[in-house]
């Protein structure tokens, strides 16, 4: 590489930031480019780290991939814990259960499936859930145990954005308006659901999430230790630890780049937070807020060359904190000529997605 080859990175969420932090370590003159870092879906996030426990029988490619992902965050945590002195860790399992017969079949069908598949999933008792989460409601049934830790997203975004600035990344506060007004070696488009605004070809689009933040009070049961997740009337909940409390997630649904928080979506996770933890209304409601997560047709992201000069690092869905270890570390491959074997299911031209449409190469 030319000691004096450029990057321009454009978008600072966690995908933006731990890829510019990446290349620069690499040796690229990185340069990064947001109105208003950390301020995306990455700030609203929960956390989870969950490829294993969201498995599905048929869904190999996203399974493999997400375990992939999952793979790299030892080490990457390592590396941004040794720049930054920061832990981002809050949990080290995530425990799902079911509250009805049909959802204890499910988690059997996914423990079956998942372990057939080299993973180590543990199917839990009554007896057995209520010793490892004591507050839970008493209507559980059974759970699912697996090693998959959970990060606080917002102490993620920023020691990545700590880890950036030692490195030497440049932040310019600029919304880019065309790919083609960037004069650098490389572009990284890393514009969450944005994505699609710089580069109309890419299948990107906003899916709306609302998630809460609760606190606890003096006199509150404390918060589980694990990452919990279930199902309610059909919906899914999940709570994230936190050093205060917990986050509640998370609605999902087509609203276009609409990130109000509505009532309903409050009033839902409410209630079926409180229908598994019936201890939680003790808690102060400290937030609650709404992002856009970047979605693909089929829950894998865009990472790799658009062009000899763009690469794509884009919809992570609903799982873009899990997977910033992988598509930092196969951004900065790809920059190096190398790229990695494990991202080839989210190679962006598997919908077409090559031509560009402006005058960019
Ligand atoms: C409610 C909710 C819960 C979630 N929970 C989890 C979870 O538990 N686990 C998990 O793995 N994932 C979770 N996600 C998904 C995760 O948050 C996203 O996949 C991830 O944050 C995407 O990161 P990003 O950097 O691509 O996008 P973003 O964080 O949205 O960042 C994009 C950035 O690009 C900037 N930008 C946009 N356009 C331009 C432009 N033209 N020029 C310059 N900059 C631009 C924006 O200002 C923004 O800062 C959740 C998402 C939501 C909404």
């Amino acid at each position: 590489m030319r000691k004096s080859a450029t990057v321009a990175v454009v978008g600072g969420g966690v995908i933006g930031l731990a890829v510019a932090w990446q290349a620069a370590e690499a040796g690229w003159s990185v340069t990064l480019f947001d109105p208003a870092v950390g301020s995306g879906a990455s700030w609203v996030a929960g956390g989870m780290l969950a490829p294993l426990s969201e498995g599905w029988p048929g869904e190999d490619d996203v399974l493999g991939f997400g375990a992939a992902a999952l793979a790299h965050w030892p080490d990457f945590a390592a590396r941004l814990a040794a720049v930054t002195g920061v832990d981002v860790f809050v949990a080290r399992e995530t425990l799902t259960i079911a509250q009805d017969g049909a959802d204890a079949a499910d988690l059997r069908t996914i423990a079956d499936w998942v372990n057939g598949h080299g993973h180590e999933l543990r199917l839990v008792d009554r007896a057995g859930v209520r010793a490892l989460e004591p507050a839970l409601a008493r209507t559980v049934r059974a759970g699912l145990l697996a090693a998959e830790p959970a990060i606080d997203n917002r102490r993620l975004v920023t020691a990545l954005r700590k880890a950036a600035d030692e490195a030497g990344v440049t932040v310019r506060p600029e919304r880019v308006r065309d790919l083609a007004e960037l004069d650098h070696n490389r572009i990284v488009l890393a514009a969450g659901a944005a994505s699609a605004q710089l580069w109309p070809e890419l299948p990107v689009r906003p899916v709306k999430g609302e998630i809460l933040r609760l606190r606890q009070r003096p006199g509150s049961q404390p918060p589980p230790t694990r990452v919990v997740r279930a199902r309610v009337h059909g919906r899914p909940v999940y709570f994230v630890p936190r050093d205060d409390g917990v986050v509640v997630g998370a609605t999902q649904y087509e609203a276009g780049f609409d990130t109000a928080v509505t009532l309903a979506g409050v009033r839902d996770l409410i209630a079926d937070a409180e229908a598994v933890l019936p201890g939680i209304g003790e808690y102060e409601l400290a937030e609650a807020s709404a992002g856009s997560r970047p979605g693909t047709p089929d829950n894998l992201p865009l990472i790799g060359h658009l062009s000899d000069r763009v690469i794509a690092a884009t919809g992570h869905g609903r799982n873009g904190m899990l997977t910033s270890a992988l598509t930092a570390d196969a951004v900065r491959a790809e920059l190096g000529g190398q790229p990695l074997t494990e991202v080839a299911a989210a190679d962006p031209h598997r919908f077409g997605a090559s031509t560009p449409s402006g005058g960019i190469r």
